[in-house]
């Protein structure tokens, strides 16, 4: 290609920029970011900054001396608006119009929203500016309350209480996370925010909200379908995330909860990609297409979608998912997929110590491994579920690092 167009500028959209020079591309690489700022670190939004007290560090990917030195052109606070495959050019919001010989879409996810009664958009953690938004709210308020019991919403409960909040907390599963993390690790996060003063309700469903900032009243139906109502000072929205394609529509482009890509990350469009949180991505380790909604998977992929294009290649993107997670000073990480009705196995420690490591499989195959602590150990297991390995496989391993870890 002749000139390069990504819209998106966060972890995918930037590693792929890097990926297509380190793919020997020297063209021009032009950036649409709808933000106000290029990308940033999302992940610490719900974690350190939130406890912290001041102006929230936003820090960013890449600066801008790196985009001086790799001669990109970063557009930020332009959001695209129209995809025209015929013609190769992007329309913007504004009318401005990007043509492309390739095109790389990175627009990610936004957050599901929670509305009041009166049409007002209750905060969720999700940019800097809701960041900003949040802590002002949250200094203002004493009792806060989250709804949603997913990772984001288990981060910002927990940030919240280390600041001292009251906080409460609505999950509608029996317990957080089990569908990912399992039941056992999820009853210890559950357990754990309890334990740290977190007022957390489990299988109930928020049906509606009431008031303005400051003097909220929350209305919820709990497992046995009684409604009931809660008074607080702060709603904060940790509902799930929906894919940014609006723009796409009326393109030709295949989407289906995202953008509908090889492994590779070929679209059904000549010379249109896709990589990150926006992608749904046929995954060659498990036969079949998936959305990972982390970090690290939108840094990988948008670099290998990123030397594809440069190359013309279709080498495919296999890494095993991957995230991290940390809730009152622990860090739980986990590799793979874990499916229902899964076997578990504790290859090392007791659900009891602060450091412990899960394993997830069936019918001997290993698909998934949780751990708390315990990085150093990871690696190992990692590879394995990198190239399929079995149960038996993965237990042996178990015995191994027991055995060396004494
Ligand atoms: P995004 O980061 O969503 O970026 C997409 C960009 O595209 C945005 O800047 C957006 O403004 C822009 N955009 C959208 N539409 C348009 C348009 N039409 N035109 C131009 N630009 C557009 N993952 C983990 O693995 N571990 C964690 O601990 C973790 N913590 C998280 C904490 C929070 C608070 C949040 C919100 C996410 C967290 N994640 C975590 C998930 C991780 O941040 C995402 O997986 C990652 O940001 C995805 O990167 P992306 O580049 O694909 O998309």
């Amino acid at each position: 290609p002749k000139n390069i167009l990504i819209v998106g500028g966060s972890a995918a959209g930037l590693s792929a920029a890097d990926g297509l020079r380190e793919g020997g591309y020297q063209g021009p690489i032009t950036i649409l970011n709808a933000e106000p700022r290029p990308g940033y670190d999302r992940p610490t939004l719900s974690k350190a900054l939130l406890s912290g007290t001041g102006e929230p560090e936003v820090r960013e990917l890449r600066q801008a001396a790196h985009f001086a030195e790799k001669g990109y052109d970063v557009r930020t606070g332009v959001a695209a608006a129209r995809l025209d495959a015929d013609r190769k050019v992007v329309t913007a919001q504004d009318g401005e119009e990007f043509p492309y010989d390739a095109l790389l879409v990175a627009t990610g996810t936004r957050n599901r929203t929670l509305t009041t009664d009166d049409g007002l958009v209750l905060p969720t953690m999700r940019t800097a500016e809701d960041l900003v938004a949040i802590r002002d709210q949250v200094n203002a308020a004493d009792r806060i309350t989250v709804v949603g019991a997913g990772f984001i919403g288990l981060e910002v409960a927990a940030s919240l209480r280390e600041r001292g909040k009251e906080v409460t907390l609505f999950g509608a599963h029996p317990l957080p996370m089990d569908h990912i993390i399992g039941p056992e690790v999820a009853t210890i996060i559950r357990d754990d925010h309890r334990a740290h003063g977190v007022d957390l309700h489990s299988e109930t469903y928020v049906t509606g909200v009431s008031g303005t900032p400051g003097d909220y009243l929350l209305r919820y139906t709990d497992r046995d379908g009684i409604e009931h109502t809660h008074a607080t000072g702060c709603v904060i929205a940790g509902i799930g995330v929906t894919p940014n394609i609006e723009w796409l529509e009326g393109s030709g482009l295949q989407v289906d909860g995202g953008v509908v890509t090889d492994a590779a990350g070929r679209s059904n469009l000549p010379d249109v990609w896709a990589a990150g949180d926006v992608a749904y991505f046929f995954h060659p380790l498990y036969d079949e297409f998936v959305r990972v909604h982390h970090w690290t998977n939108a840094i990988e992929q948008g670099r290998v979608v990123g030397l594809n294009i440069a190359k013309g290649t279709d080498t495919p993107y296999r890494t095993v998912p991957y995230f991290w997670t940390d809730m009152f000073e622990r860090k739980y990480h986990y590799y793979g997929r874990r499916r229902d009705g899964d076997d578990s196995l504790l290859a090392l420690g007791t659900y009891d110590d602060e450091e412990f490591l899960v394993l997830f499989g069936r019918d001997g195959r290993f698909h998934a491994i949780v751990s708390r602590g315990c990085e150093r150990s990871l690696r190992g297991y990692k590879k394995l579920l990198q190239r399929g390995a079995g149960w038996d496989e993965a237990l042996a391993h178990a015995g191994l690092t027991v055995a060396a870890t004494g």
